[in-house]
């Protein structure tokens, strides 16, 4: 598109928008940008406005001050630069094989540059006999060092009008590559949007918060996050921009919940009724826990403020979690309303039916079991009872929240080992009344503090602190695979002390045939360890169909099988006292959380139970310090918070495909402090002024209001 006509529909634009800002001006209207290119960014870096360019940040700074020379360059994990003069370009193998390589001479030597990727693009951009300085990672490789991929930098840049010392990195794709947004393009088109922005980035943290914290302003911040003109005011920048997110982040989450209970009703859950007394007095086989008592006195306390209750429990494995969601939605019945119990798995939604069913025995509340297998006439008879209010409970699987399944007044809803459900089948379930019910969440493991913070901000918070008397500690061993013979014996005199033993074999999901027969390979031999008829094999893995898996798993459940084989079907929940023993083969695969998941699988009955983490001897120093951890520890607070920290947050499972943790530059290991500190002094603020009325407060208002709109120019050009 014509230069001017950019423009002109830039005004346009401006005219028709009533409450445009500069910020919120659609890409296409920058200066070098245009229609086309403006497609693409969307498309490849969901960059669509002003604003979002400039929040995509630079990942790595090239600093043209400090280089080394080719000699100096030595084994290291970090990145380097260097300069010399490019020489001998050109291509080796063929088709997909096929690399760029080239040499960078200097006065000390020369070292080999590689490019698998984008080719044609660096054939076309570098030139031969030009000095360059070059970002990158060098490796060994044959005896002499070579760097994939550097980032390349004329020494002498014509004409270019960021001269400084600080060169920013942006990652870029193929495509984008393609029309000349190389990390190069992307810092020009960075440069056309800061030479136009001056005046024109609006601060978002309050004048009071920028003075206590020491903080330099959004705009200074734009400009040295990303043309620093040195490392303190990068540093400073970076710290602005890492506080200022993760404060609104807290802002929205917090101001959130004041406002649902505030505003937005719930229903009253008012007494404790028939129901859950005579469950409690005839039916409850043990006394409950002190943290369990605690625990249900809270959430009642919730259900019966008026208030919608969104609530987290956390609790260790083995802690009695079920147990108290049932007599929440018994508190629910006894009120007049219906509760669910949604599981991750058939399972486990099925033992949970089964279970309750015999909690419930003779207390005259109804439940019933949906889920992806049920028969298609039970189920329309199922549909029937719940829309006129025959069932009390109804327990199942993601079935639940189809469409079609329809309550008649649901109270209460109970998440089980969240981890597996996405935010959006959350927000699915409430969207089932006009009046949203209560929604308790269970996690599956708990989850350290900063991290509940960041990804369950917005709900309050009950920790079962406490195991059921009488556990003893599960004794966790690591053993190799040369080991087995040993291993076989121990189990074999665990079986002849009458207990029952769970294998347990890693889902790779790189190929499920393989990791089948890993599986199958391992029921052989230890079915040749463990000959019929004195032992009896159960084996579950997810290619069965639900009722052979189910019936493996009832026939282990009874007794009458001493061992299970299985893959991680039987990770979360399922629960058989009688077991004792839980071996895990190739450990190593294991996340923590899921080890742990694991080993609670054990050590629910009163006798000693043992953990058997079986690994290759070759092990990485990750996967050797996750055993480690596991050797020394069970305490499910303690293995979070180590996962969180050799993972890192992206890892752990679930949280990153459902996209919770919407962080561009904090992290929640590193600036675990930051984020407490950030939490705290919003929940002050909300205390002395929870609709941010005060003038002082008006940036933090005006971002909630634009968060709430979710009208967004940009995006809907
Ligand atoms: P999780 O918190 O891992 O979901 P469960 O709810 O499956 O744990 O409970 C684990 C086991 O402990 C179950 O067999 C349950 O019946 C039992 N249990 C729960 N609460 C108590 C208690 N207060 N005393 C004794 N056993 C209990
Ligand atoms: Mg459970």
């Amino acid at each position: 598109m014509p230069f001017f006509f950019c423009n002109f529909a830039k005004s346009i634009f401006m005219l028709m928008a009533t409450d445009h800002t500069f910020l919120s001006t659609p890409i296409e209207y920058l200066r070098t940008v245009g229609p086309a290119r403006a497609t693409l960014l969307q498309r490849e870096l969901e960059i669509f406005t002003f604003g979002d360019l400039l929040e995509y940040y630079p990942f790595r700074y090239m600093d043209r001050t400090h280089f080394i020379t080719i000699s100096q360059i030595t084994e290291t994990n970090n990145y380097i630069v260097t300069k010399g003069v490019i020489t001998d370009l050109h291509t080796v193998g063929e088709g997909r094989k096929m690399r760029l390589t080239a040499f960078l001479r200097d006065s000390t030597g020369t070292i080999e540059l590689v490019w698998f990727q984008g080719i044609k693009w660096v054939k076309e951009t570098i030139k031969p006999n030009v000095e360059y300085l070059v970002l990158g990672r060098p490796t060994m490789f044959n005896g002499t060092y070579n760097i994939a991929h550097p980032d390349l930098e004329p020494v002498k840049p014509e004409g270019d009008t960021v001269a400084q010392s600080f060169i920013p990195i942006y990652s870029s794709t193929e495509k984008l590559k393609a029309r000349g947004l190389s990390t190069k393009g992307i810092s020009k088109m960075m440069a056309v949007l800061l030479g136009e922005a001056r005046g024109n980035i609006p601060e978002t943290l309050p004048q009071y918060i920028l003075d206590r914290f020491g903080l330099m302003t959004r705009e200074q911040a734009m400009f040295n996050i990303h043309f620093p003109k040195n490392s303190q005011l990068n540093e400073q920048a970076l710290r602005r921009l890492k506080f200022e997110e993760v404060f609104l982040m807290q802002l929205e989450y917090l101001y959130a919940k004041t406002e649902r209970q505030q505003k937005s009703k719930g229903f009253i859950f008012s007494h404790i009724g028939t129901f859950f007394n005579t469950f409690y007095h005839n039916n409850l086989p043990f006394e409950l826990t002190g943290a369990q008592k605690r625990v249900v006195r809270e959430i009642y306390t919730d259900m019966r403020t008026g208030k919608q209750m969104n609530r987290l429990l956390q609790g260790d494995v083995g802690s009695g979690k079920t147990l108290v969601a049932l007599l929440c939605m018994l508190i629910a019945c006894d009120n007049g309303y219906q509760a669910c119990l949604m599981a991750p798995t058939e399972i486990l939604a099925t033992q949970h039916f089964t279970n309750i069913s015999k909690f419930l025995a003779g207390t005259g509340v109804t439940a019933e079991l949906l889920t992806g297998s049920t028969k298609p006439s039970q189920k329309k008879k199922i549909k029937e009872r719940l829309q006129n209010g025959e069932i009390n409970i109804l327990i199942g699987t993601h079935a639940l929240i189809e469409k079609d399944v329809a309550f008649s007044n649901l109270g209460l809803v109970v998440i089980d080992e969240q981890h597996r459900f996405g935010v959006e089948q959350r927000a699915k379930m409430w969207a089932k009344n006009t009046t949203p019910p209560h929604v308790l969440v269970m996690t599956a493991t708990p989850i350290p503090r900063t991290l509940a913070m960041t990804v369950y901000g917005d709900l309050d918070c009950s920790v079962i602190d406490e195991l059921p008397p009488g556990r003893k500690p599960i004794q966790t061993t690591h053993q190799y695979d040369s080991d087995r013979l040993k291993v076989f014996g121990f189990m074999r005199r665990q079986i002849s002390a009458g207990h029952q033993i769970y294998v347990v074999y890693p889902l790779i999901n790189e190929s499920e045939k393989m990791d089948l027969k890993d599986l199958m390979d391992g029921y052989e031999s230890i079915s040749r360890a463990f000959p019929q008829p004195q032992y009896q094999i159960s084996i579950v893995h997810g290619q069965m169909k639900a009722d052979a898996k189910d019936y493996e798993m009832e026939r282990f459940k009874k007794g009458e099988t001493q061992i299970m084989v299985s893959t991680t079907v039987i990770e979360v929940g399922v629960d058989v006292p009688n077991a004792s023993v839980m071996v895990i083969e190739n450990a190593e695969r294991f996340g923590l959380s899921q080890l742990h998941q694991l080993r609670g699988r054990v050590g629910r009955g009163a006798e000693q139970s043992y953990c058997i983490l079986m690994t290759s001897n070759k092990l990485t120093s990750d996967g050797r310090a996750r055993i480690k951890t596991m050797v020394e520890t069970t305490d499910g607070f303690k293995i979070a918070e180590a996962d969180l920290k050799l993972r890192g947050p992206g890892d752990l499972q679930g949280l990153q495909q459902s996209g919770v943790i919407d962080l561009k530059l904090a992290d929640v290991v590193q600036d675990e402090n930051m984020i407490r500190v950030a939490r705290d002094t919003v929940n002050k603020i909300l205390a002395a002024d929870p609709q941010l009325l005060a003038d002082a407060n008006n940036c933090l208002k005006r971002h909630i209001t634009k968060k709430n709109s979710k009208i967004n120019w940009g995006r809907i050009s």
